[in-house]
């Protein structure tokens, strides 16, 4: 893969964000623990029934006007190159739904040192201007227990350009078992190398019951478990 510097697109790119914060510890997946700023992009192509950021798309029950807001991605780079914080994570929603705009906020945090995190369901196929050093994706494919239609949340081409890249991590949500042989299936079709379980819930003892559930499991498959640390800590 060729790893060139990102190329430069428009002063005028915005975003359309629902929230920024931070510092704050990443919750999930390798960088767990580390502090993190995070940039929440509005907008999602899926409806997971389990979903924890619903107010960024379900505009059946959230008022989205104010979750978006159209923000300059000068303002974004600027606001986190002012935090002396290593790690950047952009979230969602789907954020891969903007990522034309991306390459313009990724080139200067990059060239400031920082690293950055884009969490994706898998569904979008990345742009290669993102496909730098520097810059990582935790690919969340989503599974049945999501309630979204296969033929939606699986979208091959997509997860086989992550996996590619060999820049992505993939961490699915997991509640059982049985959950456990579907992410085989598809680690093993899209040649995932990195795979996290992440016990699915959004209290400490859904995660803690889940993560007893599955620990050993998981563990003899060869992948690690992440507590999703920010369930643990500010969960009901
Ligand atoms: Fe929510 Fe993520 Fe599913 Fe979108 S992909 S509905 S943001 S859990």
């Amino acid at each position: 893969m060729t790893r060139t510097a990102v190329s430069v697109p428009s002063r005028d790119a915005t975003l359309r964000i629902a929230e920024r914060f931070g510092p704050t510890p990443q919750g999930e997946g390798p960088s767990a623990g580390q502090p993190a700023l995070f940039i929440r992009l509005s907008g999602c192509n899926l409806s997971c029934s389990w979903c924890d950021t619903p107010y960024t798309w379900d505009v059946s029950r959230f008022n989205l006007r104010e979750q978006r807001q159209r923000v300059p991605v000068a303002d974004l780079a600027a606001w986190a190159l002012d935090h002396p914080v290593q790690l950047i994570v952009v979230t969602g929603g789907e954020p891969l739904l903007q990522q034309r705009h991306l390459p313009a906020l990724a080139e200067p945090l990059l060239k400031a040192g920082r690293r950055l995190e884009i969490e994706t369901n898998g569904t979008v196929t990345p742009d290669p201007a993102l496909l730098v050093d520097g810059l990582c994706f935790n690919v969340s494919p989503k599974l049945a227990n999501a309630h979204v239609p296969r033929e939606r949340r699986i979208k091959p081409a997509a997860l086989e350009a992550l996996s590619a890249s060999g820049q992505a991590v993939f961490k699915f949500v997991a509640r059982d078992l049985a959950d456990l042989d579907e992410i085989a299936e598809l680690a093993e079709r899209f040649a995932m190398k990195q795979v996290w379980v992440m016990p699915e819930g959004v209290t400490t003892d859904h995660v803690l019951g889940r993560a007893h559930l599955l620990a050993e499991a998981v563990i003899a498959r060869g992948w690690s478990l992440s507590l999703r640390l920010h369930v643990l800590l500010w969960g009901d």
